[in-house]
């Protein structure tokens, strides 16, 4: 088999900033040891996350000349609505600025107090919303999907029996809708399968509950059907995806994921009541139902990158190139989540730096040598960003895991890129005996880790 290429050639191309170790040194020490304070100007390649990050194709960059401006009945939002019934089959489509956007719509009618909405793993802004409305968010997540070390295809299946428990426990009438996260982001990007989806409609036909697909990596996930699981080889992208948007009732996206965009997202539903309801919720808080929160080039830009990300060549190209790298870095003895996921690599923290302890933050330590011996950004995914603190003995109550997570932006960075993120993380494994952790020196009351500071210890 021949290499797989990236499916494009460059047509537009944006400089990075090279700094020397002695120059990343005083810029991370000025940022107080956290990377998301660092300038992105000094970042010499970027992996804080895929969303928001894609390189948008000539084509998308023409649309958004092409953009219809109308206030209402702008060209562009057919063009988009068009396209995610073409996807997604629902009847009613309804334009957001981004995924939390549709999020806080949705649940602003289906949650409250008193209700309980289960999900294989909700993605942090989706347990917020549901949160903040007052019901409560549960992961029903398979039990391989809570092991880093096992291999196994669909990681992010959700435990049909553990939903089946929860209903008749919780009560059916207290249960709004059923969220399925395909891939499972907060889980590793880990595939739902077909089967999964199947087993969980089911259930919820049994109960009379909606299935609601929060569908970001919509296409990552169709892929890994095709390629993992039987009678999926011969069928496209589009087909896998109809289908299992077919045993949904509705999804919600961020399009700044699996659209290619950097800003848009959509909630989509076939319930002509509840979509009447999300509309004029939408229009209080986002705008006309023809634009919702986004100019018509965005929505332009969205229909287009729908049509790409489909392609298999561009799903064979991104998710080789993010199991490429998780592959040298296994090779190297690095442990990470296994298998690859389609959007990023987690660096199990624990297992690379088994001495410090998740009180002196490993993920933290990983994340910031990374830098200093690279310029690389990624992401810790541990006590500092989910740790709590016991209200009794203030000791550090840790996260299940301590991860460090590499996400890959879609069309961005080449395969040479790549082979450098890969040395980089190397040589930081090979010196890790001289790292001891951190402390934290500043913290907010709340979702600390973009603005915490720390010394080395
Ligand atoms: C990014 C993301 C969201 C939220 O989307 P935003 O556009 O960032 O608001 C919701 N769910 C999942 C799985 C995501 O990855």
């Amino acid at each position: 088999m021949k290499t797989i290429i990236e499916p494009f050639r460059i047509k537009s191309v944006e400089p990075i900033r090279f700094t020397t170790r002695e120059e990343r040194e005083v810029i991370l020490k000025a940022a107080g040891y956290n990377p998301f304070l660092i300038h992105a100007d000094d970042v010499l390649i970027d992996l804080l996350t895929d969303s928001g990050t894609s390189a948008m194709s000539a084509k998308q960059w023409a649309g958004i000349m092409e953009g219809d401006e109308s206030y209402a009945g702008s060209k562009s939002f057919y063009r988009f609505e068009s396209m995610v019934k073409k996807i997604t089959g629902d009847e009613f489509v309804i334009p957001t600025h981004q995924g939390r956007a549709a999020e806080k719509i949705l649940f602003s009618i289906l949650g409250g107090e008193g209700k309980y909405i289960p999900n294989n793993t909700h993605f942090d802004t989706t347990r917020a919303n549901i949160e903040f409305s007052g019901a409560e968010a549960f992961d029903l997540l398979n039990e391989t999907g809570k092991h880093p070390e096992i291999r196994a295809d669909f990681k992010g299946d959700m435990d049909v029996d553990a939903l089946v428990k929860f209903i008749e426990e919780k009560g059916v009438e207290n249960i709004p809708c059923v969220m399925l996260t395909v891939t499972n982001n907060s889980g590793g990007g880990q595939p739902v399968s077909m089967k999964n989806v199947r087993e969980v409609k089911n259930v919820c036909i049994k109960y009379d509950l909606p299935l609601i697909i929060d569908a970001c990596r919509f296409a990552e996930n169709a892929y890994f059907i095709k390629k993992r699981e039987a009678g999926y080889d011969d069928k496209s992208i589009l087909e896998i995806a109809q289908e299992m948007f077919s045993y949904a009732d509705g999804a919600t996206m961020s399009a700044k994921k699996d659209a290619l965009v950097n800003i848009g997202g959509f909630l989509s539903l076939n319930d002509e009541n509840l979509a009447m309801q999300c509309r004029n919720l939408l229009i209080v808080t986002e705008g006309f139902p023809t634009y919702g929160g986004l100019a018509g080039r965005d929505l332009e830009a969205v229909a287009q990158g729908l049509e790409e990300v489909v392609d298999e060549h561009y799903l064979e190209y991104r998710i080789r190139s993010t199991e490429y790298l998780g592959e040298k870095l296994l090779d190297a003895g690095i442990p990470i989540i296994e298998p690859p996921g389609g959007h990023a690599i987690y660096i199990d923290a624990k297992r690379f730096l088994p001495n410090v302890t998740p009180d002196k933050y490993p993920g933290q330590a990983i994340t910031c040598e990374l830098y200093l011996e690279g310029g690389v950004r990624a992401v810790e995914i541990g006590s500092v960003m989910f740790g709590k603190y016991d209200k009794k003995t203030g000791a550090l109550i840790p996260p299940p895991m301590e991860l460090v997570r590499m996400a890959i932006p879609r069309r961005v960075y080449t395969q040479s890129h790549i082979d450098y993120v890969a040395e980089v993380a190397i040589e930081v494994f090979k010196n890790r005996e001289k790292l001891n952790g951190y402390e934290i020196t500043y913290e907010a009351p709340m979702l600390r880790h973009f603005t915490a500071r720390f010394r080395k210890l």
